[in-house]
């Protein structure tokens, strides 16, 4: 029986491959995202798929503790030249490149040798987070909206115009489009695409997806598209936190909904801003934990940068209705909550999994949200300020034993290297150089 059932999986996987290569595809591509943020990548010719797909492709677990700048550093657990790991293709995911001709992308998740799973593996973390939920009977829809700096290969501004000027789109008119388009051929549901404030800043947004893992796998696959497509017309595409500190940063807002079975948790009848009493307790616990939750989505030394008063990437520890200074911006009209702190440097699948870890707490302490604030925070009591440097986040991480407990000592203690070794890596440099350090990383 096992060996029969091996042999049509090894069959059915010849006949994948065989549809992807009669598509184009030659080329996949299997990436996982590090405790930096930084997306890293192994390829394999797509005839190989059934191999990759019952083996894995190997990689050492040392990437667990690289800084952005890939300097290798070690945590208790992780650390050292020994040891490797077996990366394996999600093939639910698998999707062929549409920006990049002959290539399909998959997410990977990460084994040890002997087939038992990493315990430091992000997106395993992610989905363990999705199946504490699941186990309360809750769900919840999840969604990043990705921000980046655009210029061209000699460092100008390629589409000028205006906060959300249509010269700018006028300007960008193809490149713009092709956006829209590889994204919806990859299968993403484009919501919106708009310029932003800074100057070649754009947004995208796409829908919702179920569950933490499957909005993680949605941002990488957008932010790549968004760098290939950008690529092919002879542009640079940033989503560094900071791009030039004197202006609006790059964020990547995390968007959620929390639902219980059919019923929508953001909607509830009677209620004041729509939340029903578990909604508003998950969205209190993650209030409450902002400032550790912080190191993992601002977990630059750039993210401070961008994390300034008056330039709405909500540094208060505050929700309010439709505020955009606020760190949770309740959207009741969409049925949702945005949480506005994060940017694009965050390992989303780590991000989204502690949030939803601080978010279950809120639930199991029957939290409460305070009152919303209304107008700009700054000096209202109740609106403490976020940590303003990666250290002081670090250090709320460091103490947060909910986080320590859900992501496990190997998981957190890599992170919290890392943390450490960027920190001390920028100690003393100015705003400009780690803007200028941290450009083109991510
Ligand atoms: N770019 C802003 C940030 O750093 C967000 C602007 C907005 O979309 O509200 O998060
Ligand atoms: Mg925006």
């Amino acid at each position: 029986m096992e060996a029969g059932s091996a042999a049509a999986t090894r069959s059915r996987l010849r006949a994948r491959a065989a549809d992807l290569a009669a598509g184009g595809v030659e080329v996949i591509a299997l990436t996982f995202v590090d405790n930096a943020g930084l997306t890293r990548a192994k390829t394999f010719p797509v005839d190989r798929l059934p191999e990759v797909a019952a083996h894995g492709v190997g990689m050492s677990p040392s990437f667990d503790v690289y800084t952005s700048a890939d300097r290798m550093v070690a945590s208790p657990h992780v650390g050292g030249p020994d040891g490797d790991l077996r990366l394996f293709p999600d093939l639910d995911r698998l999707v062929p490149l549409a920006a990049q001709p002959g290539w399909a992308w998959t997410p990977a998740d990460r084994f040890e040798q002997d087939g038992r799973p990493w315990a430091a593996c992000q997106r395993r973390f992610a989905r363990r987070m999705a199946d504490r939920a699941a186990a309360l009977g809750l769900t919840l829809r999840m969604g990043y909206e990705t921000e980046w700096t655009v210029v061209r290969e000699d460092g100008t501004d390629p589409g000028p115009g205006p906060a959300y000027g249509m010269a700018r789109i006028v300007a960008l008119s193809d490149y713009a489009r092709d956006v829209t388009r590889a994204l919806r051929e990859e299968g993403l549901s484009v919501l919106q695409l708009h310029p932003e404030y800074a100057p070649g800043q754009f947004e995208v947004s796409t829908a919702p997806a179920d569950g933490p893992v499957a909005a993680a796998d949605d941002v990488v696959l957008v932010r790549e598209t968004v760098r290939a497509v950008s690529a092919r017309h002879g542009l640079r595409a940033s989503f560094a936190p900071s791009f030039t500190p004197d202006r609006v940063g790059n964020g990547c807002h995390l968007h959620l909904s929390l639902h219980r079975g059919d019923t929508d948790l953001h909607r509830a009848p009677d209620t004041a801003y729509g939340l029903a009493p578990e909604a508003d307790a998950f969205l209190a616990g993650v209030l409450d934990r902002l400032p550790a939750l912080l190191a993992v989505g601002a977990p630059s030394p750039a993210s401070y940068l961008r994390l300034v008063p008056s330039r709405w990437a909500g540094v208060h520890q505050c929700w309010g209705v439709e505020n955009r200074e606020a760190a949770v911006r309740l959207v009741p009209g969409d049925g949702h909550a945005e949480v506005k702190c994060f940017d694009a440097a965050a390992n989303p699948y780590l991000l989204a999994g502690a949030v939803v870890a601080a978010g279950l707490a809120g639930i199991a302490d029957r939290a409460e949200l305070p009152e919303p604030v209304t107008g700009d925070p700054v000096g209202l009591p109740g609106a403490r300020r976020l940590p303003r440097t990666l250290d002081e986040a670090t250090g709320h991480f460091e103490a947060s034993a909910l986080l320590r407990e859900a992501m496990g000592e190997a998981l957190h203690g890599a992170v919290l290297a890392v943390r450490r070794a960027e920190a001390e890596d920028f100690a003393g440099s100015s705003p400009g150089d780690i803007a200028a350090a941290t450009r083109w990383r991510y």
